[in-house]
């Protein structure tokens, strides 16, 4: 283990000439990007006034997965809602509208800034969180790297249209993720609208509306005449009181980037969706891989801003580089300390994209501590008709300790899509006479899933049944 003489000075938070200079005076002449051994490291450390602190695994893993808060510190906090759908189902336009809704925008004198997200206040005062990022591959790749920010997904589906191949796909990202849903049938403006259909055809999906005896909300609305938006902010407001969202607000805070980016101007910026407590100008923070200490923080109307609570989006100036989509801000107590955890998450992040193992079942398995173990698994092939075979079949080898849960099933090319799908669950790729496309065999490298190819059926049997039952060994 070593160090160049540059790190070891960035995370004393002191300069490197100066470290340079004392070890001159011990009789070591180095320069600044020669790597120095642990012995003279902790004599530099000590020379220099610092203790010497080890991270351990549990330091850093302070956050999501960290100590949860006491309830009598919870207060209500606003509903974070991503909007999915097929390609032209209006998404977007949905997101505009409600955009339009909000009752402050007019008087606020702001001019609306595409920072990835925006919050809205009702006509009766509530607030919500929009995602404005829309699709399902962003939803399960922030999923995959561990930041479930989205507490209500909107599927839209154009009454005109009806259910398309990416709208049974969002409807499979959300059931994985177990996020409530509530369907936005649009376009019903339109003529040639059957909502009544939509609502049918859900049915063959297991998204059971209302008005069918089930418990999945649904409205009609045309985003493109506004119609039907107050109902649909009501269902969000309905469906956000049964989930009972709360958070700490005062507490150092802790969130999730949304969007990240290399401003000219401004240098590393980054959207962040503050998850538990306040953000403030000031504030020292590990984000990602990265450190740094807000400098100025810019909401969704374009307006600079002292501190951000929970579910609230802002623009955050100040980072010493680029996080990615997903990755965890976590406010610290000093400078030093934060660099000291952005270089052990650094450190962390390269020896698992080493040493990472492919998605192994063991792995899957460790992950869930249910009594009945699933295997999620997702499965395309070149026709409907092997697709429906190998769906039932994988079915039929469920037992009552161990379960196939398909999570996604379908004819065609392997996508990214359904990458990002297996990723957030860790769940195997199936391929049945298909290949994954380009950027979905990188994706997949990347995120370290298992793609198998067959042309047999049997032998995708055979080879499921056989880690099944590897899995419920007696050891276990
Ligand atoms: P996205 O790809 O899902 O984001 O869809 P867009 O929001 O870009 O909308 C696709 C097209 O549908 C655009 O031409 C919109 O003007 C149109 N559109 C969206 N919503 C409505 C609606 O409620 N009624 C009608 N008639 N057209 C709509």
């Amino acid at each position: 283990e070593s160090i160049t003489v540059q790190e070891l000075a960035n995370r004393m938070a002191e300069k490197g000439a100066d470290l340079v200079k004392a070890l001159f005076k011990m009789g070591t002449a180095v320069t600044l990007n020669q790597p120095i051994d642990q012995d003279t490291a902790e004599l530099l450390v000590e020379e220099f006034g610092h203790r010497i602190q080890r991270v351990s695994d549990a330091d850093v893993e302070i956050g999501m997965q960290g100590e949860a808060d006491a309830p009598e510190t919870l207060q209500p906090r606003a509903p974070v809602v991503t909007i999915m759908g097929h390609v032209d189902h209006g998404k977007t336009s949905l997101l505009d509208a409600l955009r339009g809704t909000n009752v402050v925008s007019g008087e606020s004198g702001g001019i609306t800034q595409h920072i990835g997200a925006y919050q809205i206040k009702t006509k009766g005062g509530d607030l919500i969180t929009f995602l404005d990022t829309p699709g399902h591959e962003a939803f399960s790749e922030m999923r995959a790297r561990g930041a479930n920010v989205t507490d209500i997904v909107i599927l839209v589906v154009a009454a005109d249209d009806g259910l398309m191949p990416q709208t049974i796909e969002a409807i499979n990202h959300t059931k994985a993720a177990g996020v409530p849903m509530i369907v936005a049938i649009n376009k019903c403006d339109k003529p040639d609208a059957n909502p009544q259909k939509v609502r049918e055809r859900l049915l063959e999906h297991e998204v059971i509306v209302e008005d069918m005896g089930g418990e999945t909300q649904d409205v009609e609305v045309s985003a493109l005449k506004r119609q039907g938006l107050d109902a649909l902010i009501d269902k969000i407001l309905l469906q956000s009181e049964l989930l009972e969202l709360t958070a700490n607000p005062d507490r150092a805070a802790e969130g999730n980037v949304i969007e990240a980016q290399l401003d000219k101007g401004r240098g590393a910026v980054a959207t962040v969706l503050v998850r538990r407590g306040t953000l403030k100008v000031g504030d020292t923070f590990v984000i990602g891989a990265e450190s740094g200490k807000v400098r100025a923080m810019i909401n969704d109307k374009g307006q600079q801003v002292k501190q951000a609570g929970p579910s609230t989006p802002v623009e955050v100036l100040g980072l010493s580089g680029v996080p990615m989509a997903g990755d965890q801000l976590t406010v610290v107590e000093n400078e030093a300390r934060a660099r000291e955890v952005a270089a052990y998450r650094q450190e962390q992040a390269t020896k698992k994209r080493t040493t990472a193992a492919p998605t192994s079942f063991e792995h899957m398995f460790s992950a869930l501590n249910t009594k009945v173990i699933e295997y999620p698994v997702v499965v395309k092939g070149d026709v409907q008709g092997s697709v429906e075979a190998i769906v039932s079949s994988l079915n039929k080898i469920s037992t009552d300790e161990i379960k196939v849960r398909i999570l996604h099933s379908g004819v065609g090319a392997i996508t990214e899509s359904d990458v990002t799908l297996a990723a957030a669950s860790r769940a195997p790729l199936i391929g049945f006479n298909v290949r994954p496309n380009a950027k979905a065999r990188q994706l997949a490298e990347r995120e370290k899933i298992s793609l198998r190819y067959y042309d047999v059926i049997y032998d995708l049997l055979e080879e499921v049944r056989g880690e099944m039952a590897g899995q419920l060994a007696p050891e276990r």
